[in-house]
């Protein structure tokens, strides 16, 4: 009797849109052994590579339901992720631990009765006089900062993951195509997907990770499935002051909902924003600095280096992200508004298995 490996490499899955969700799943579904194509016609300008790469798992204050379900599970399959893809880039990791900040005395309270009520060893209440708050404080000469902190949570560098995804990729012989998919059609037991160039790609399974663009290759008459574009922006700051010191503060923090983090000594990104668009914003300064009511005398617009955007999905009507099997052989994994990057290693676990039970 023939292995399942065995079987699984006569089945050809094509993968629409090369993210990380379409670059993750090739991952996962290349190591089962089955014959894998990924086409996107521009696989640099996607939401992923405008990431932040945070991976805020442990800190989600729900303790139930799929989303924490999922969080969790990605949590949990990173590091063996990471062994792997460690021998294509020995500096891929994650930095760890992630600081949740707020001067907001309601938002402390709520976190403080998480952290209170789970009893969980890794997160803790983070003291006022402890070192990264006062850092912080003088950096940004905020005097009431209270949080929490997460020694599980961290920061991958998304380009960086992208980049050795695709090294892996390329040594399991993923087969990549620079095309846009117009149309998916079954004929027989296969589907077809047409492409821009008027190509015609064959494949036994189709997983649909194209964003915003999955609507348009499904029958929505039949699916109803509604995605809004959410537009994120993020900024590059070179404070060109000597007397502060980015790499004395902690290797990423949020203060008032905003992301930080310090790349050099002078250098650090900001980000990011949620707005129902798709333009971004030429003046997105003040948005990403409202986290201090007075700016330190480094935080100015002038000192921007680099601005960058990325949109992604929101699913509407219905929680983030979308998995489903359509129909026999058609597997959505889209609408990862927020968190694609964290999640994706849970979805791509839960798009392997629904493979498996389609076909054994
Ligand atoms: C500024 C910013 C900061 C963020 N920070 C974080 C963070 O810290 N942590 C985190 O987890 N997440 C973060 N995110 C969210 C994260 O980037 C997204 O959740 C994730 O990138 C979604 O990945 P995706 O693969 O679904 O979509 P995308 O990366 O957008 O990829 C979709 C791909 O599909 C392709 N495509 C579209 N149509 C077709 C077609 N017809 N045929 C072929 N290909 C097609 C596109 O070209 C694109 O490459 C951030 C996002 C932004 C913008």
């Amino acid at each position: 009797m023939k292995s399942l490996k065995e079987n699984f490499q006569k089945i050809h899955i094509l993968i629409i849109g090369s993210g990380i969700v379409g670059k993750f799943n090739a991952l996962e579904l290349s190591e089962l052994g089955f014959q894998i194509t990924i086409i996107d016609p521009a696989q640099q300008k996607n939401s992923s590579n405008a990431a932040l790469g945070l991976l805020m798992g442990n800190m989600y204050q729900k303790r139930k339901g799929r989303s924490w379900a999922l969080r969790k599970q990605s949590m949990e399959l990173w590091p063996k992720w990471l062994e792997l893809l460690k021998k294509f880039n020995n500096e891929l990791k994650i930095e760890k631990p992630l600081i949740q900040l707020t001067t907001n005395e309601q938002t402390f309270k709520k976190l403080e009765k998480f952290i209170n009520e789970n009893n969980d060893q890794h997160l803790k209440i983070l003291e006022r006089d402890s070192i990264p708050i006062k850092n912080i404080s003088k950096a940004f000469q905020i005097n009431n900062l209270k949080g929490i902190i997460s020694f599980k949570d961290g920061r991958i560098n998304a380009v960086s993951l992208l980049k050795t995804l695709d090294s892996y990729l390329k040594y399991k012989k993923v087969n990549f195509l620079e095309d846009e998919i117009i149309k998916i059609k079954k004929s027989n037991k296969q589907w077809i997907a047409e492409s821009k160039k008027k190509k015609e790609i064959k494949s036994d399974i189709i997983i649909l990770c194209n964003s915003l663009n999955t609507i348009d290759l499904i029958d929505n008459l039949t699916h109803n499935i509604k995605l809004k574009p959410v537009l994120g922006q993020a900024l590059e700051i070179d404070i060109n002051d000597a007397k502060v010191d980015l790499l004395s503060l902690p290797k990423q923090f949020n203060i008032n909902g905003k992301n930080i983090i310090p790349i050099s000594q002078s250098k650090l990104i900001i980000g990011s924003t949620d707005e129902y668009s798709r333009k971004p914003e030429e003046d997105i300064f003040e948005k990403l600095t409202n986290f201090v009511d007075k700016k330190p005398t480094w935080l100015v617009k002038e000192n921007i280096t680099k601005k960058w955007s990325g949109i992604r999905s929101r699913p509407d009507g219905e929680p983030s992200p979308i998995m489903k099997t359509l129909q026999d052989g058609i597997i959505l994994c889209t609408g990862f508004y927020k968190n694609g990057i964290l999640l994706a290693p849970a979805c791509s676990k839960w798009v392997a298995n629904e493979i498996k039970n389609y076909l054994c």
